[in-house]
């Protein structure tokens, strides 16, 4: 039997062993967070690391968050909040917004996790768990304000409101629901949630009030309550696409070029040669495709860049390779190239995603592992 190769070898960004370059820049995250902080005023303003990070990596991007001001964490899952106990300070709060699943109770404690509380069923948990510790737990409750995914409802608050027992040893620190229109600035349900949320919470324990997500924050003042829970925009996804985004982008995505050739007339490119060549053509094929989260769909319309020149994606896309034309380029130009940009300065998360028909979340969380990954760091 053969050895197993050494690592493959990467040189600085020329990274010759992988497909594609992710450069993420952790300064621009920081002043992403600086910006929605000074933006929500006297609000505490939280960091939500779901999903890695939005796929960006929990590990390196929660400590500069910290570092930028953000006290409080939200993760989706408690294993989330389990691993991102290791890579924030003791005293920073991490919110687990799915809550405790049955019998996961004591995994809260022991990680110092505070869970969101969604139904009847969370809650009876807790205060069973608060009983056997037998000391008061705090805990966030979610409330449904129209949304119909996550919290109590309506009738759950009348039940809790006439029975104060429900509520022994639960120590409520945050009273939060989630917007699920707030992309849209003018759409009747932002006020319509806003007003049931208040409403709703004067029937619970008095606390901190929590609406806003990242497009929450710019529907104004009145939407930034005591907290905000900003994801996307700290990655730089826009909060209003009708608008110009005020966010720093924060990743770039820079594929190699792994062959390049010419066609001729006639010549198709790609599974099903969906694409035909009218004249001769210059056809760079790139190492990055589907699996690496460059969605499939994003072939129609969708580009590479090299500086501000747009080389158009022919063909489908293959799992790990992308097919651009490049006879525009200069042979000189092409000659000194190593990498065209799939995500940079001339073409964002969020246009790509519009190629693709998708959300920039989408594009953000899906984005692959197998990429070289660097990440740029803060400023001094
Ligand atoms: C994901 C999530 C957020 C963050 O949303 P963004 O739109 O990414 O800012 C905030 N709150 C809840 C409940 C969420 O699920």
């Amino acid at each position: 039997m053969q050895d197993l190769p050494s690592p493959l070898p990467t040189s600085g960004w020329a990274a010759p062993g992988a497909g594609a370059l992710l450069e993420i820049s952790l300064g621009a995250i920081a002043a992403n967070y600086g910006m929605l902080n000074a933006r929500t005023g006297g609000a505490t303003c939280a960091a939500v690391v779901k999903a890695d990070a939005y796929g960006l990596g929990a590990q390196q991007v929660a400590p500069v968050l910290e570092k930028a001001g953000a006290k409080v964490f939200f993760v989706a899952h408690l294993e989330e909040g389990v691993r991102l106990r290791a890579h924030v300070s003791p005293t920073a709060l991490i919110m687990v917004l799915h809550g405790p699943m049955p019998g996961t109770e004591q995994d809260f404690t022991r990680h110092g996790l505070w869970p969101v509380l969604n139904s009847m069923e969370q809650i009876a948990g807790w205060r069973a768990h608060a009983r056997r510790v037998g000391s008061p737990l705090p805990a966030a409750i979610q409330l449904d304000t129209g949304m119909s995914r996550f919290g109590l409802s309506d009738a759950d608050v009348g039940v809790l409101a006439a029975d104060s027992t429900l509520l022994a040893g639960i120590a409520t620190r945050l009273v939060m629901s989630h917007l699920a229109c707030a992309d849209t600035p003018d759409h009747p349900a932002n006020a319509m949630q806003r007003a049931r949320l208040l409403s709703m919470a004067t029937r619970l324990p008095a606390a901190p009030l929590a609406l806003s997500a990242s497009s929450g924050i710019f529907l104004g003042p009145d939407y930034h309550l005591d907290l905000v829970r900003p994801g996307a925009a700290l990655y730089g996804l826009t909060p209003d696409a009708t608008r110009p985004n005020p966010l720093h982008p924060t990743v770039r995505l820079r594929a190699r070029i792994v062959q390049v050739r010419t066609i001729g007339a006639g010549d198709g490119v790609g599974y099903g040669l969906t694409w035909r060549a009218s004249g001769p053509r210059r056809i760079a094929t790139l190492g990055i495709g589907y699996a690496d989260g460059f969605l499939r769909h994003g072939a129609d319309g969708g580009s590479a860049w090299l500086d501000d020149r747009r080389l158009p994606i022919l063909g489908r896309i293959s799992m790990d390779s992308t097919t651009i034309d490049v006879t525009d380029v200069p042979q000189a130009v092409l000659d000194a190239t190593t990498h065209v940009d799939m995500i940079g300065p001339h073409h964002g998360v969020d246009d790509v995603a519009r190629c693709a028909g998708t959300i920039g979340y989408e594009v953000l969380t899906a984005l692959g592992s197998r990429f070289h990954r660097a990440y740029l760091p803060q400023a001094a």
